[in-house]
């Protein structure tokens, strides 16, 4: 079984931020122990004998304003989050990045978490039946809970009517990213993705992105839904054309 967690970056509702990106990590069943060691790994350096208090939350480290991001320096928390991010970029291969970035103004008056969960349920389920496999999409509760619950119930009904989820096993599970480092792992690539499109920033995006689900070139990982883009050189977009 493949799982893929997924968590968002931006709001959908803030007029001042243009996207809104839901993104992940696609992980093999056996693989969950390496990421949960590898992050583990990290906490404990951090916060020798306490690594369960460190929870990885990429906008909370990036500004530093809680403890144990509040000791370090603003270059060292930017080498957390690069940290965690290399631990996905250096992973199995059998485990792919994911994210649908939606540019809000281009779909209103839709929800644009609407948008990229049905995106991301296409580009997951391409995915699932290349490699003739099961999947199941794993969320933080957080995320933007009312509007997914929402959707999730409605998912064997979207199912059909997009005839896109036929290898995703039930409707997504909502999960306390406390207790999950794949979900912590999930904030990082989501962030990392708001952050090259709304900030033009691709410090963190670089440091993973070979790892976006590819097929014969096509990036099919990273989905940028945008209207008036046929010029866009971002790498999901160049490598369609
Ligand atoms: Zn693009």
């Amino acid at each position: 079984m493949y799982l893929l967690y997924l968590d968002d970056s931006g709001s959908a509702e803030n007029p001042k931020e243009q996207y809104l990106v839901l993104g992940g990590i696609c992980v093999y069943e056996r693989q969950v122990s390496y990421f949960t060691q590898e992050l583990d790994k990290i906490a404990e350096r951090l916060v020798p004998g306490h690594a369960d208090s460190v929870e990885f939350h990429a906008s909370e480290i990036f500004s530093g304003r809680i403890d144990p991001w509040k000791s370090l320096s603003k270059d060292q928390r930017r080498d957390v989050i690069k940290e965690v991010l290399a631990v996905v970029a250096n992973s199995y291969d059998s485990a792919r990045a994911f994210a649908s970035v939606v540019h809000k103004a281009s779909f209103t008056p839709r929800h644009a978490m609407e948008v990229a969960f049905e995106d991301i349920c296409s580009r997951f389920d391409r995915f699932l039946r290349r490699v003739d496999g099961k999947g199941l999409i794993i969320l933080d509760e957080s995320t933007h809970a009312t509007r997914l619950v929402e959707l999730s119930h409605q998912f064997r009904r979207l199912g059909t009517q997009w005839d896109v989820i036929r290898n995703i096993v039930d409707g997504p599970m909502f999960v306390t990213s406390r207790a999950f480092r794949c979900v912590q792992v999930a904030d990082h690539i989501a962030y990392s993705v708001y952050r090259r499109f709304e900030a033009k920033d691709a410090t963190y995006f670089d440091v993973f992105a070979k790892r976006f689900d590819t097929d014969r070139k096509i990036i099919h990982g990273i989905g940028h839904l945008e209207k008036g883009i046929e010029d866009c050189m971002c790498i999901g977009c160049l490598s369609r054309r």
